[in-house]
């Protein structure tokens, strides 16, 4: 990786963006690099797949150093990663307003296979991205393998972690979140700096994302599979949930700049058209089926969700147990119209593995002095209810969550009551380079949370899940030191969850 700047240069750079353009043709005038971000793809379908790019030749200038120019770009898919067998290809518009972000989706392709591809523009190639598509729908699976991950804060980390989760070779990678955060940087606790400011706008939250994306083992984790992306918090403000965060703004400046977030999102995230923002709104919870092996529904659990609660009696994030207004039966972490979708999406399955990925821990987590979070599921207990009353009435296969959000590994039962039959699994995947907290505290936890089985909090790193038809074996990869580009990883713990046997179990 060529040797960054630091936060001085680069917001001398931002003020000093190069002149990389003439007067000649838009392709001509493409000068520099543009594919400085890299590819990536996802969505995959039995037919197709999203491919992504977004052009920026300096990653670290507001405005990426394009120019307000449309650029064409021209896209091919081949059955070889020499590109030799091309069996797709088309051209797209790259445009200013849509911050040179690309997104075609492709069709055509057969199901269930690999494919790779690449962006040109002007004499520019872009590295070639890997990617597959998904097996038919009636499709007997033997095997899928998804790797997870979430919260990579930029100053707390190299991405190590990426590295490995590409080596893996997964078939799909998830990340749940907190790609990006918002906040000015901290050189107290850096390693590496982004801009010394808040992302608050279109101009830097675009610029944020390519900072982040400049990463080569970020991009080595985009090229190697296809992406199914869900956000979480830091992508906007810091624990907003609905139409309001922590800040003091009104709830319309508020609006406008999760407007400017939520398309800063789009177009840095290989998503479909069916995905994109209008205002402050963005479509983005869906599902994907892979044969009959496994449905994953991904929920966001952020744009739609009721206000924090019992703020009067908080401290900080944490509530008492027994705050009354936490446990109102209306309270949704979804919303009314997503939580009636999700439950068509586990009553409809044909899958034998049915996953939850969602942003955080599921399963309730009471601290040592008995209180929890109202940021989390613990401050929207009856959605929580009625997913898990809906898998246990639906008799929904292999419930699984997954999730990220917590900056720890957490393994546990979901049950409707303390103490009760296990409905569902859930396996948390720790936090890529985000500070976690201390093994000692997490150890009180386990003692009473009992429905959780194991917790880690030191180690940075993501989840591996294999599946096969008859056992589900989830994998939680901890990297030696997120503070070393070059760190090994290991496996901390394995778990195995067999068809038809809830619960958490070491492998
Ligand atoms: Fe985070
Ligand atoms: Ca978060």
């Amino acid at each position: 990786m060529r040797s960054r700047r630091g936060f001085l240069g680069g917001a001398a750079a931002a003020g000093l963006a190069p002149a990389f353009w003439t007067h000649a043709s838009a392709q001509a005038r493409l000068a520099a690099d543009p594919f400085r971000v890299g590819v990536a793809s996802g969505e995959p379908l039995p037919d197709g797949v999203v491919l992504w790019t977004r052009l920026v030749t300096n990653p670290e200038a507001l405005g990426a150093g394009m120019a307000p120019d449309r650029v064409e770009v021209r896209w091919e898919v081949a059955e070889d990663p020499a590109l030799t067998r091309i069996v797709r290809k088309g051209d797209a518009t790259a445009r200013p307003e849509g911050g040179h972000a690309v997104h075609v989706e492709v069709e055509g392709l057969k199901p269930d296979r690999e494919y790779w591809y690449r962006f040109t523009a002007g004499d520019h190639a872009s590295a070639v991205g890997r990617t597959r598509t998904a097996p038919d729908p009636g499709a007997d699976v033997q095997r899928l393998r998804i790797a997870y991950g979430s919260c990579q804060k930029w100053e707390s980390g190299y991405y190590a972690a990426h590295r490995h989760l590409a080596a893996d070779n997964p078939d799909l990678v998830l990340f749940l979140g907190d790609y990006i955060y918002e906040k000015a940087a901290n050189p107290e606790e850096a390693i590496r700096l982004h801009p010394p400011t808040d992302a608050v706008d279109l101009a830097t939250y675009r610029q944020r994302y390519a900072w982040y994306k400049a990463d080569p083992d970020l991009q080595a984790a985009h090229a190697a599979a296809p992406w199914i992306v869900m956000w979480d918090d830091h992508e906007v403000s810091n624990d907003y949930g609905g139409d309001a965060d922590r800040t003091p703004l009104t709830r319309d400046l508020f609006l406008k700049r999760r407007a400017a977030a939520y398309q800063a999102y789009w177009e840095n995230m290989p998503l479909r058209r069916s995905s994109r923002p209008s205002g402050a709104k963005m479509p983005l919870y869906r599902a994907l089926d892979w044969g009959r092996l496994a449905r994953l529904a991904v929920v966001d659990d952020r744009q739609y969700r009721d206000g924090r609660t019992c703020d009067a009696v908080a401290e900080g994030k944490r509530i008492p147990y027994d705050c009354p207004e936490r446990l109102a039966p209306k309270r949704s972490i979804l919303g009314r119209d997503q939580e009636r979708w999700l439950e068509r999406r586990v009553s409809d399955t044909q899958a034998r593995w049915n996953f939850l990925g969602q942003q955080t821990l599921m399963g309730e987590l009471r601290v040592e002095d008995g209180r929890v979070s109202n940021d989390g599921w613990d401050g929207y207990p009856a959605t929580r209810r009625r997913i898990l009353e809906t898998w246990r009435d639906a008799s929904v296969a292999n419930p699984i969550a997954l999730g990220g959000d917590v900056h720890c590994f957490f393994a546990g039962d979901l049950a409707l009551e303390r103490g009760g039959r296990a409905i569902g699994t859930e396996f948390v995947g720790g936090s890529i380079t985000s500070f976690g907290r201390p093994n000692k505290s997490l150890a009180g936890a386990l003692l009473v949370n009992p429905h959780l089985k194991y917790a880690e909090g030191e180690k940075r790193g993501y989840g591996r899940v294999d599946i096969t038809p008859k056992a589900c074996t989830v994998t939680f990869r901890g990297v030696h030191n997120a503070l070393d580009k070059a760190s090994p990883v290991r496996d901390l713990a394995a778990f195995v969850v067999e068809d038809g046997r809830p619960g958490v179990k070491r492998a």
